[in-house]
């Protein structure tokens, strides 16, 4: 029997919709959701993902602030845009596309934006809500995994999850919510010795590694959910995930591509977290 293939652009549709949705009723309460999109410099991929995410939020009906800095900007000059920006009340989201100049430091930057305009969640304040199970944004991609499961039709609650990556990024976060959501949770690394037989054991396994083949056939058990994070280009150049994906959809009982799969979930998240900040700040339930 061949896997149900989890359509994450069809989800992730369904999910701009619920935002579209909810800006519609802000608007009606007097509140126009706005996101502040901030690029540094002339990186192509960031310019990419930042068009991406401005297209996102106009068919979300969500207003786009851009804010296009040149590859000099200092970093007391982009200090001083972000507390314009938290402070400023039409702003509800901040996002600074990173990697940044190498003349900024990252961590300030993170630091400076206010934890409740944190959209991205990258601020310690969200990170450890995460952890604490406290209010706070979720970081998108691993609630875009969590999204996809329950979407699924999976109850996470009591089921054996393996997280393959530690990231903070990714890998981490995605195991904090899987237990959340009540999931018994194992976390695999680099050095995990007998990953094989743990995975075997797993109902449900998130791959984060950026390794291609990283989870293949035998180490899966009949029925599992398999959901890959990874995004690499393999020998003809083509994007693939860290699963071995042809051979573990014969054995698993849904499983996500790649690409179309986690991939159009992370912007999905980041249009539901703006409309979440837009509530929060405006004492909307
Ligand atoms: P990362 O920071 O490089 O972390 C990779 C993790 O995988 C590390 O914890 C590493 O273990 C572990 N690992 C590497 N090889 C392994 C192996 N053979 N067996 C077991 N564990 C192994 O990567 P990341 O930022 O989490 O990203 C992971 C992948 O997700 C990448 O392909 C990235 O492009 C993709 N990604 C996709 C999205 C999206 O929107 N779809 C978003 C973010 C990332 P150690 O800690 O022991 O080194």
């Amino acid at each position: 029997m061949s896997a149900q293939i989890i359509d994450g652009k069809a989800i992730s549709v369904d999910i701009k919709n619920e935002a579209l949705e909810d800006a519609k009723i802000l608007r009606e309460k007097g509140v126009e959701p706005c996101l502040a999109v901030v690029l540094v410099g002339n990186n192509s991929a960031s310019r990419v993902y930042v068009n991406n995410k401005k297209k996102a939020c106009e068919y979300c009906n969500i207003k786009s602030l851009s804010y296009e800095l040149p590859e000099d900007t200092t970093e007391s000059e982009l200090l001083e845009l972000i507390d314009e920006l938290n402070k400023s009340k039409n702003v509800n989201g901040i996002l600074v596309q990173l990697p940044l100049p190498k003349q900024i430091d990252e961590t300030k930057v993170i630091l400076a934006i206010s934890p409740d305009k944190d959209v991205d969640c990258f601020h310690p304040y969200n990170v450890g809500a995460v952890f604490t199970g406290g209010k706070g944004f979720k970081p998108c991609t691993p609630a875009g995994v969590i999204e996809l499961i329950k979407r699924t039709g999976c109850d996470i609650s009591g089921k054996n999850c393996v997280v393959i990556g530690r990231s903070n990024i990714v890998g981490k976060p995605a195991a904090m919510l899987l237990m959340a959501e009540n999931g018994t949770v194992t976390i695999c690394h680099s050095k995990t010795k007998n990953m094989a037989e743990i995975c075997k054991n797993a109902d449900i396994i998130v791959v984060a590694t950026g390794k291609i083949n990283t989870l293949t056939k035998d180490m899966v058990k009949e029925g599992a959910i398999i959901i890959d994070v990874g995004m690499n280009r393999n020998e003809e150049g083509k994007l693939c995930g860290d699963v071995d994906f042809e051979n573990v959809k014969e054995v698993a009982g849904a499983i996500t591509p790649v690409p179309g799969g986690v991939g159009p979930m992370t912007i999905a998240m980041l249009m539901k977290n703006c409309i979440t900040a837009a509530k929060m700040q405006n004492g909307i339930e």
